[in-house]
């Protein structure tokens, strides 16, 4: 019955209080790969200062209240009613595939006719959602924690309420608002069922983290972590290697690791800075105030950064800025045998390195947008040929073609 092209569901709009819940842009790879619900509890960054972030940089900062986010909460709950329904109405017995959501869309053309937008994005979303098991929520935008304590957790409690099968609810922080929440909060929020928070520490370095602008210093970065552990929150910290550009290099290695070591952090993610256009970071680079890291220093940095780690975490480059996805390991046991992965990359010659470097920023490429435009695919491959020849000019035609494709990055 599935297969036949006009089956189609229509959807009790009735029951919805509004059409559509809202969204963000953004949420950590982990909560992509568990395909968690995305739910808006802020809007946006209340900070927005950071030199090297673009992400809403166009968009204010907006606080919603809890019934806004109630409200958010029971339309993605009728949606999750209505794909269940759906499924058993056309024999699929509870399960969601594709058929599915096309009979879905198909049946709906006045919500999904041009399948873009906050609806078809929340469809796929929920749908996804049923599919994993309906197990894990991310809270955006990027702090969520700044919500006032008695609020969040009145949120928290509605969400576990109107879903019971969720194990796990998870949001971004800023390490400034972690430190202004007291222990006791952070465990009230904790036993409300906040179970993780994602937090930026790019660097423990206050030279760094000053020129950046990123509003915190290593001390609250330390304070504020070590909180959040304490709490029982888990805590993943990200690192950015190469943001403290030639000048920093060193220093931001050294206290970048010695930060994260007080902080003792159950994750550290590893997310290798890429100046974009569109940033204030960028202005200043091509204005010459910033000098970048090139590749091979960059790695020689997050060894520098492992090796002066002494702390319990599990440490991830779970994201495609990152060369080195093998920078990957539970801390302190795996440290040298992630030293020998870096160590293997640094022991090839220049060539192989230009080939390494190219063939592994396509894949990533590759890996979000499935091909390459005209321009990009005559600039990896002349660089590609480059290489064959082992022509004077390879590595600066690998440098533009690794440059081009990091501006896709997402
Ligand atoms: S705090 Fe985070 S989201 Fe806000 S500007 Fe800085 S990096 Fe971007």
């Amino acid at each position: 019955m599935m297969n036949q092209p006009d089956t189609t569901y229509k959807i009790d709009t009735g029951k919805f209080k509004k059409p559509f819940f809202e969204m963000g842009p953004i949420r950590p790879p982990s909560e992509g790969a568990d395909y968690s619900l995305l739910l808006r509890v802020v809007r946006n960054c209340p900070w927005n200062r950071c030199l090297f972030c673009s992400t809403y940089k166009t968009e204010k900062f907006g606080y919603r209240s809890v019934e806004e986010v109630k409200e958010d909460i029971d339309v993605a709950k009728a949606l999750y009613d209505e794909i269940k329904s759906a499924s058993w109405k056309l024999g699929l017995g509870g399960s969601v595939n594709n058929d599915l959501m096309r009979a879905i869309v198909h049946g709906n053309p006045e919500i999904y006719g041009d399948g873009e937008g906050l609806p078809i994005q929340n469809l796929v979303n929920v749908a996804n959602w049923i599919v994993s098991g309906g197990r894990t929520v991310f809270l955006q935008d990027a702090d969520a924690l700044i919500m006032r304590t008695p609020e969040l957790v009145e949120v928290l409690e509605y969400l576990k309420r109107t879903f019971p099968t969720v194990e796990r609810i998870t949001s971004y922080a800023r390490a400034k608002t972690c430190n202004r929440k007291t222990l006791e909060e952070l465990k009230d929020l904790h036993k409300a069922g906040l179970s993780r928070l994602h937090v930026g520490l790019e660097s423990g370095n206050n030279d760094v983290l000053s020129f950046m602008q990123k509003g915190v210093t290593r001390e609250e970065h330390i304070a504020g972590g070590r909180k959040v552990v304490e709490s029982g929150i888990s805590l993943s910290e990200y690192y950015m290697p190469g943001l403290g550009g030639k000048k920093w290099s060193k220093a931001h290695a050294l206290d970048s690791a010695s930060a994260l070591s007080e902080i003792n952090a159950d994750f550290i993610r590893v997310r290798s800075l890429i100046v974009r256009k569109g940033t204030l970071l960028y202005d200043t680079f091509t204005g010459g105030g910033f000098e970048p890291l090139g590749e091979d220093e960059m790695v020689d940095e997050i060894a520098l950064f492992v090796e002066n780690l002494n702390c319990h975490s599990y440490i991830i480059s779970d994201q495609m800025s990152n060369l080195l996805f093998e920078v990957e390991g539970q801390l302190p046991d795996d440290k040298e045998k992630i030293l020998e992965r870096i160590s293997r990359y640094q022991q090839k010659s220049a060539m192989k390195k230009l080939e390494f470097r190219l063939k592994r920023r396509l894949q990533s490429y590759l890996g979000v947008y499935g091909y390459l435009d005209e321009e990009l695919d005559a600039k990896i491959t002349e660089a590609m040929e480059d290489i064959q020849s082992e022509a004077p000019d390879a590595a600066e035609k690998v440098n533009q073609a690794i440059a081009a494709l990091k501006q896709g990055f997402v």
